[in-house]
Formats: structure tokens, sequence, C-alpha cells
């Protein structure tokens, strides 16, 4: 069987960083994502993948996907499909906040339910990409930050419980990146302020948390589950006044 690893939101971004990183370490990749048109370009200029047009906040669409793929060896799934929508508390509608949860925290539970027998079979790993906002709130992202903080803890759910398993689950916690889901949602404002209070003074790049996540699927971290990774620069370890205390 081929050592397969699973990474949703795989078209662009820290998914595709993600995918690349496994292709470079041997392992067969199924890129999913609900962007069939973007992911079969990036897939055709790809060898060693498969790529799957799914939504994974559909349950038909995530067992299709989990049926198509059982004949692989699932070593790692990557819960790394997701969606920002910055707003108000006001004016985030019912419709807003559940389309944010669908894809954000019921595509995590309902991709790592459907591959949970592949997963024990192959002792395989899961990581689920959660945020700085699961971890300090801001304002805009009454949705978004909710959907993470529920990513962080339905990681260590899923760890105690499949641990005796052997299935490892962690979560990495990126700081900002500049993909088209950040860049949607990051006024000039906001950039700015993410360069004053990141101790590493930058945006972090897709290859710096596609790093962190493959390392935390691989044997090296084999005692490693139930954690919460930031991969941030340093934001989560901050207070107030960096700049200030800077200049
Ligand atoms: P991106 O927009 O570049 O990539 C996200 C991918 O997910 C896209 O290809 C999109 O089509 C896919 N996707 C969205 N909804 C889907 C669904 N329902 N089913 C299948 N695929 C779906 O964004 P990114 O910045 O690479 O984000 C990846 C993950 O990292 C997200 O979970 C995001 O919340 C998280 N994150 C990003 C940042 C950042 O600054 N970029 C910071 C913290 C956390």
């Amino acid at each position: 069987m081929v050592k397969t690893a699973v990474v949703t939101g795989a078209a662009r971004g820290i998914g595709l960083a993600t995918t690349k990183l496994f292709l470079d370490a041997g392992l067969h990749v199924v890129m999913v994502d609900n962007d069939g048109a973007e992911l079969a370009v990036v897939a055709e200029s790809l060898e060693n993948v498969t790529p799957h047009d799914c939504d994974v906040s559909d349950p038909a669409s995530v067992a299709r996907l989990a049926a198509d793929v059982a004949e692989l060896e699932i070593v790692a799934l990557v819960n790394n499909a997701g969606l920002a929508d910055f707003g108000p508390i006001e004016e985030t509608t019912y419709e807003r906040w559940r389309a944010v949860m669908a894809t954000n925290l019921d595509g995590v539970f309902l991709m790592t339910q459907a591959f949970t027998p592949a997963l024990k079979a192959a002792k395989g790993a899961v990581v689920n990409i959660a945020s700085i906002s699961a971890l300090r709130a801001s304002t805009l992202r009454v949705a978004y930050g909710t959907s993470k903080a529920g990513v962080a803890h339905l990681t260590q759910q899923q760890a105690v419980e499949l641990g005796e398993h052997g299935i490892r689950v962690n979560c990495v916690c990126p700081g900002p990146v500049r993909t088209k889901l950040a860049m949607a949602v990051h006024t000039q404002d906001i950039i700015d302020a993410y360069h004053d209070a990141i101790p590493l003074n930058r945006y972090g790049q897709e290859s710096e948390i596609a790093e962190a996540i493959v390392w935390l699927c691989s044997d090296k971290a084999s005692f490693v589950t139930g954690q919460r990774l930031s991969v941030d620069g340093g934001f989560e370890a901050t207070g107030i006044g960096l700049a200030a205390l800077r200049s």
C-alpha cells in the first residue's frame, strides 16, 4: 500500500505548501479542495498526487472521499481547509456564522470521523489547523475566532479518545501569512498592527507553517499528542506595548 497524506484546502496557500513538503518526504498526497477548478490546475503540475473535489462541510461529500481512497494507507490527515469572514457581532448574520462554523469546525469533525478507521489501521497522525485567533480574542472575529477555538478543543477531544488506537492529534495555530484568505480580510491597518505586535516583526510564510505540520505528522513527533503549537513569530507570547518598548 502507498503511504498517503490527506490534505484539505490543498489547492493553494498553507495546504499547497504542506502538500509539497509531504511530496518531498516521499508520500503520496490526496489533495482535497472544494475549488475544483483551481485544484485541477495545481494538481496537474505535481506528481504523486490525487486531487479530490470535496466540500469538507458536507457529510455526503466527505463520505464519498473516504470511500474513494479506502485502498490507500492514510498515515496523515491535515485538516487545513478554512474560511475567514470578519465582521462586527451585530452584522454577523446566522448564515455568515454557520458558513464559518460549517467549514472550519464541522469540517474538522467530519473529516477526522470519516478517516478514523483508516487512521487506526495505519496508526496515523492528524493535524488540525486553528489560528492565533483560537487563543486570543480580537474584534470582528466572533465567528472565525470561535470556530478556531473549537478546533483547538476538538483537537484535545480527538487526541484523548483516539490515543489508545495509536492515533496522534495535534493542532497548529498559525500567525498571519499572506495567503488569499488573509489578504481578503487584512486591511493595511491590520497588516501594520501585526508587524508591530509580532516579536519577529513580520508575517510568516506558508512553508514555515507547513514545516511544523509535517513535523507533527512525522515519527519525529511520535510522543507528541493533544498539543497546540503556535507558529506565529512569537505573537502569542507578547503582551501590550511591544512597539512602544522597542522604540
Ligand atoms: P487559502 O484561502 O489560501 O486556502 C484555503 C483553501 O481551503 C482554499 O483552497 C479553499 O478553496 C479551501 N476550502 C475552503 N472551504 C473549503 C471547504 N468547505 N471544503 C474544501 N476546501 C475548502 O487560506 P490559507 O491562509 O492557506 O488557510 C489555510 C488554513 O490556515 C485555514 O484553516 C485558515 O483559517 C488557517 N490560518 C490562516 C492564517 C493566515 O494568515 N493565512 C492564519 C491563521 C490560520
